[in-house]
């Protein structure tokens, strides 16, 4: 079999910036309603460079059992840095932050397969180090909120041994449904804490963007 360019990484990140530009104007619109409107255009464009980036990363063969952990480490740290180059703004910095940290567990896990155990801790520590960046806290309508109940249940199927194929669909799933809670909560992160509560009613675009592609990820990871 020919080697596929990124492996697992790009395949991710491709099927991630799919959604994001299938929801493009939806997350603008949202990002519209108490902040500068930016946020599908910035994502497009960051995760276009993200897949870019991933895929001039594969320079070994990959084999039809799937590449390693090491290998689709080294392609999201490439991936991390081009997004928060490309995308720019707040939410490039962080989810450029939250792809580097990932990459950065797997990187160091070795020639090892990916799986949920692997993941998990990589993903929780993405969560940490995104909070901190951002100076956040769960609760205050962003990204954080679908972040962290994707992580908490990505968890959940690593202590009891849930294959990542099974895993991550349901952390997905936890994802889809706390971003659409946030459309309840007041702002008071980024742009849209100036305005108060101007957000009430609608979903943070952050949120939303993050659940979209960890959907479409879900499907990657499906075969
Ligand atoms: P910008 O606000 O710079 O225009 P975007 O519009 O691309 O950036 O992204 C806005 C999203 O980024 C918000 O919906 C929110 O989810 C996320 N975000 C912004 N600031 C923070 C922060 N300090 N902590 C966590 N997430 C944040
Ligand atoms: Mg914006
Ligand atoms: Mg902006």
């Amino acid at each position: 079999e020919a080697p596929k360019s990124g492996g697992v990484a790009a395949a991710a990140l491709a099927a991630a910036l799919a959604a994001v530009e299938a929801h493009e104007r939806e997350l603008g619109r949202l990002d519209a309603v108490a902040g500068d409107g930016d946020h599908g255009r910035g994502m497009v464009r960051g995760l276009s460079a993200a897949v870019a980036a991933a895929r001039s990363a594969d320079t070994v063969s990959i084999t039809d059992t799937g590449d390693t952990a090491d290998t689709a480490g080294r392609a999201l740290l490439l991936a991390g840095t081009a997004l928060a180059d490309a995308a720019g703004g707040a939410s490039g910095a962080l989810y450029g932050l939250l792809l580097t940290e990932i990459g950065g567990v797997l990187l160091e896990a070795g020639p090892a397969p990916v799986t949920t155990e692997l993941l998990a801790p990589a993903v929780d520590a993405a969560f940490h180090a995104v909070r901190e960046l951002g100076g956040g806290a769960v609760g205050e309508k962003t990204m954080l909120d679908a972040l962290a109940p994707f992580s908490e249940t990505l968890s959940e199927h690593a202590r009891d041994g849930t294959p990542l194929a099974d895993a991550w669909p349901l952390a997905a799933a936890a994802a889809t449904t706390a971003a659409r809670a946030t459309a309840d909560m007041p702002a008071k992160r980024g742009r849209a804490a100036r305005l108060g509560e101007r957000g009430q009613g609608h979903a943070d675009p952050g949120a939303t963007s993050l659940a979209l592609m960890v959907t479409a990820v879900a499907d990657v990871l499906n075969g």
